[in-house]
């Protein structure tokens, strides 16, 4: 591991300071789940690290119209723990259980999984080719081992996908971040967070230079929702998605009045699939209107040689979790 500078904050003004005032590169340091791996692996080389663990973020608090504000710093275990989360939002809690381990989920936090980056091998094999890691440098995954790899909103540069569960449940919950920075706070969509790889796949998320994450918002109008997290892996536990589904469905009268689908694995960052829900909303719930959902959404896929298998995956997984969802199998 290469030497750095390390800084311990005690609140988030002091943390921001921190951060600008040393050299770049400098990271926050949060559960260090990832990028503690990226450290000692050679990926990422930090000149500076500022340990966040003591910012008194770690409150679940509810909001005036109903919904729950998040801080940064809680632990994924804690919230997917949590009773308000549990009845008002179970996807989201769902969606946590259904990532990493046991032991990783009591380190990570809920700013930290947002940050996590992608698990493509080639980005962590520095004898690789790697636009993400070194710019310019070309993609080894495009013609090698790209199973794991994108199906959804690629670029030549990178074809990597975003590997967190829980960012796929907030993508459908209509989530949004809060954070601070050097000039003031703002709140970005969920949706808008995690970016699409273009021609600067080194550039994960909107976060502006030396802004922190403080706590993710989760609205009211969200809460409640029928809704199920499925997950499609490798193995049981411990195995990041090849294809995974948020989905929560709303039906009144035999209409759906409500639909909320986003996928993992598929894509750079949590992929709302606002397509199939145009197709759904204000029509009856029917195995046809499922599949065509599916189908529209999926029109755009692009498989690449080792991953087309994808593409039927994630139209059956949809499929599947909508109309298990219909027949009343919401948690
Ligand atoms: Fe790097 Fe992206 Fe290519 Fe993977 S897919 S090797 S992360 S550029």
């Amino acid at each position: 591991m290469n030497p750095f500078h390390y800084v311990r904050a005690s609140d988030t003004p002091s943390a921001i300071r921190a951060l600008t005032e040393q050299a770049a590169p400098a990271r926050f340091l949060a559960g260090g789940t990832n990028l503690i791996d990226l450290m000692r692996e050679g990926i990422d080389r930090p000149r500076a690290i500022v340990d966040i663990t003591r910012l008194p973020l770690v409150g679940i608090d509810e909001l005036p119209d109903g919904g729950v504000r998040i801080g940064a710093m809680v632990r994924n275990s804690h919230l997917a723990a949590d009773r308000t989360i549990r009845e008002r939002y179970p996807l989201l809690s769902q969606a946590i259980l259904n990532g990493a381990s046991a032991q990783l989920r009591n380190m990570a936090t809920t700013g930290g999984n947002l940050m996590q980056r992608t698990r493509c091998y080639y980005f962590h094999d520095s004898a690789a080719r790697c636009n993400k890691r070194e710019p310019g440098s070309g993609c080894d995954a495009m013609d090698g081992f790209n199973r794991i790899h994108a199906i959804l909103g690629a670029s030549s540069h990178c074809i990597a996908t975003h590997p967190s569960d829980m960012c796929v449940a907030l993508a459908a919950l209509d989530a949004t971040v809060n954070v601070a920075g050097p000039s003031g706070t703002r709140t970005l969509a969920l949706r808008d967070f995690h970016r699409l790889p273009g021609d600067t796949p080194e550039v994960d998320t909107n976060l502006q230079a030396g802004e922190l994450i403080t706590s993710v918002d989760l609205p009211g109008s969200s809460a409640r929702l029928p809704s199920m997290y499925r997950k499609v892996r490798d193995r049981a536990s411990y195995a990041f998605a090849l294809v995974s589904v948020a989905a929560a469905l709303r039906v009144e009268n035999g209409v759906v009045r409500d639909v909320r689908l986003a996928l993992g694995g598929v894509a750079h960052k949590p992929w709302r699939a606002t397509t199939a829900e145009a197709v759904l909303l204000d029509h009856a719930p029917t195995p046809d209107a499922f599949v065509r959902a599916a189908e529209e959404e999926l029109a755009a896929a692009v498989p690449r040689a080792r991953n087309g298998f994808k593409i039927a995956l994630a139209k059956r997984v949809i499929v599947a979790t909508l109309s298990e969802l219909a027949a009343g199998g919401a948690l």
